[in-house]
Parts: C-alpha cells; sequence; structure tokens
C-alpha cells in the first residue's frame, strides 16, 4: 500500500473554490461537497482517481505542509479549453489525542469544509486508479463503502451508466451511514445515485446504525449477510471485482461480516488473498 510520503508533492497546482455545499443535514458530522477549478486547462483527472490538497502547516516546528487526499467524486467536467472542475467529497473529521484525551480538529478537512467560494488552494495529482473499471462489461462489481467512501462509488456508478452504457454485469452497491439523513447521494436532498434504480443490473443498499446517537456501529456487515447467496456467487466468478473505501472501521465489519458468511476466519483470508492477489479485491481505507 502507497505511503502518503511516497506520492509526488514537486508538481503543485492552484486552485479556486467553485462551490461549497453542505451535503449533511445540520446536527450531524459536516460532509461537504467542494467544486474546485484548476488553473491547468491540461489537467486531466479519471473518475476511481483521487487528488492531493496541500495545507500550510500552522506549527513553527513540525510540517511545513500536510499532504492529503481525496476522491474524485463526479465524471470529469469537459469543459472545452476552459479550465476543469473536479468535485471532491470532505468530511470535517476530529480526532481524540489517545494520550492526553483532548479533541484535535483534522487539518486538511476543516481546511478545506471552511474555505468559501474564490478561495485559492493548492493540490497536487491526480493520483492513482485504483479501482479501475474492467474493459468486460459482463463482469460483477461489489462496490463497498462508508461514509466519506461512497465519493469514488457515485463517481464509478454514473460512469458506468451514463459514458459506457449496456454494463451486463451485476453492479451492487453497499452504503454504510449512521443515519439516513447521512447517506450522501441516496437521501431526499440529493439522491444522485438513485437515478440509477431503474437500471436493470444495479442495486443499491444502505446500511444504517441501529441507534446513531449512541454510537453503535453501523450494520454494514448485517446488510451484506442478508445477501449472503448472492455475494458468495459472485465471488466464485472469476470477473467479480469488489471495491472498498472508506473509514478503517471498514476493514473489521467487512471481516466479520466475511468470516460468517464463508464459515471461518481461516476461509475468508485464504478468499481475501486470492482476490487481492488477482487485483480482484481493492480497497481505498483512511
Ligand atoms: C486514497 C484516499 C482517498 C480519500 N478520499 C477521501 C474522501 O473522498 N473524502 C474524505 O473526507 N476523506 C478522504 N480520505 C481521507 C483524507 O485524505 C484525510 O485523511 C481526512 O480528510 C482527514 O485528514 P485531516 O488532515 O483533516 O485529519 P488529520 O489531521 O490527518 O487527522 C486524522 C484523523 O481523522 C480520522 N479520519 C480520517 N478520515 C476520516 C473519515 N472520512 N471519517 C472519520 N474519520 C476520519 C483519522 O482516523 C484520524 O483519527 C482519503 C484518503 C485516501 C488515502
Amino acid at each position: 500500500m502507497a505511503r502518503l510520503a511516497d506520492y509526488d508533492v514537486e508538481h503543485q497546482y492552484k486552485a479556486w473554490v467553485k462551490k461549497s455545499d453542505r451535503l449533511s443535514p445540520e446536527g450531524t458530522e459536516e460532509v461537504r461537497e467542494l467544486v474546485l477549478e484548476i488553473d491547468r486547462p491540461d489537467f486531466e483527472f479519471k473518475v476511481g482517481q483521487s487528488i492531493g490538497v496541500l495545507v500550510k502547516g500552522q506549527q513553527e516546528f513540525g510540517n511545513s505542509f500536510h499532504h492529503r487526499l481525496y476522491s474524485v467524486a463526479d465524471l470529469p467536467k469537459k469543459n472545452g479549453k476552459k479550465n476543469p472542475q473536479v468535485k471532491i467529497l470532505v468530511k470535517r473529521c476530529s480526532y481524540i489525542d489517545d494520550y492526553s484525551g483532548e479533541i484535535y480538529n483534522g487539518i486538511a478537512s476543516n481546511f478545506l469544509c471552511d474555505r468559501k467560494e474564490g478561495d485559492e488552494i493548492t493540490i497536487t495529482g491526480p493520483f492513482g486508479l485504483p479501482f479501475t473499471i474492467p474493459e468486460d462489461k459482463s463482469s460483477d462489481l461489489l462496490l463497498i463503502g462508508l461514509g466519506t467512501g461512497i465519493a469514488p462509488f457515485r463517481a464509478l456508478v454514473k460512469h458506468i451508466y451514463t459514458d459506457l452504457k449496456d454494463w451486463k454485469g451485476k453492479v451492487r452497491l453497499f452504503y454504510g451511514a449512521r443515519s439516513g439523513l447521512e447517506l450522501i447521494y441516496m437521501n431526499d436532498k440529493n439522491n444522485d445515485l438513485t437515478n440509477y434504480y431503474d437500471e436493470d443490473t444495479f442495486k443499491a443498499f444502505q446500511a444504517l446504525s441501529p441507534r446513531p446517537h449512541w454510537s453503535d456501529p453501523i450494520a454494514l456487515d448485517y446488510a451484506l449477510e442478508q445477501r449472503s447467496e448472492e455475494i458468495l456467487n459472485m465471488l466464485e466468478k472469476s470477473n467479480t471485482h469488489v471495491f472498498v473505501a472508506g473509514h478503517e472501521k471498514i476493514r473489521d465489519l467487512l471481516d466479520k461480516a466475511f468470516i460468517n458468511m464463508l464459515g471461518s476466519k481461516e476461509k475468508w483470508e485464504n478468499r481475501k488473498a486470492e482476490l487481492m492477489a488477482g487485483k480482484r479485491w481493492v480497497e481505498i481505507i483512511y
């Protein structure tokens, strides 16, 4: 797995915030969609990639800048010879320091969520193409996302049904969020993904936390186990690809679900190792 320090930050580009919209309702964790205009007409990016954001360090000592990655959350907008625009989804993060017990605000996510229209930022990339759509349109795709992990899948699903068309394989999207209100791109306000519900090959399943205010885990494992037969059949096929994205909590939820579905930890570890070796299990976990 690539480390952040390995990414090229030599090539830096100026970008402006064209738009910043809060997608999650007030009273829930803040998730914003930012549209960035990049000051380079030839900056090309694809769905499945991410871009980097550089934020100046605050302290006298320590990093002079911080580099963070954000998934491309929509189809690249074809703008002719004009500057390209990229959409990203950012969750305002905070975390509790293990030693002091104090709450710290995440550096880049807070910086981005605080930017206003017209503000300038510095970006890098684009990086990687971890989620590469197979050429064979009869391939099955199992997309599993938690929280902001929906960003790359929104772009991929749009790409499959808008640009590629005639997808023959099954596309199954499992998306977990703490509450129905936090289901980005799948709630009443932002229903981007529901546009594809009429596609014969597409099905989306949502998983929520049973008691979001108690921080109960999101029942993603349960949602998967409910469709165990279909998922196991998909995994048997040699042209099924599994893409996973989101916060590191997703790893335990998936281990739990697949151990239950396959019957033992050993079977799951072997199966996952096989899928990863064949590049048919790809994950972006942060
Ligand atoms: C390939 C890749 C793609 C990514 N795509 C996205 C994306 O589309 N949207 C996005 O918001 N983030 C995405 N991230 C995570 C992002 O790069 C940052 O790690 C995140 O914004 C936190 O950075 P920060 O500087 O604010 O926090 P830091 O100051 O680095 O603090 C990190 C703390 O925030 C927690 N944290 C990080 N991300 C999340 C999250 N999404 N939910 C809950 N807690 C979190 C960490 O566990 C840690 O405790 C991606 C990461 C990678 C490697």
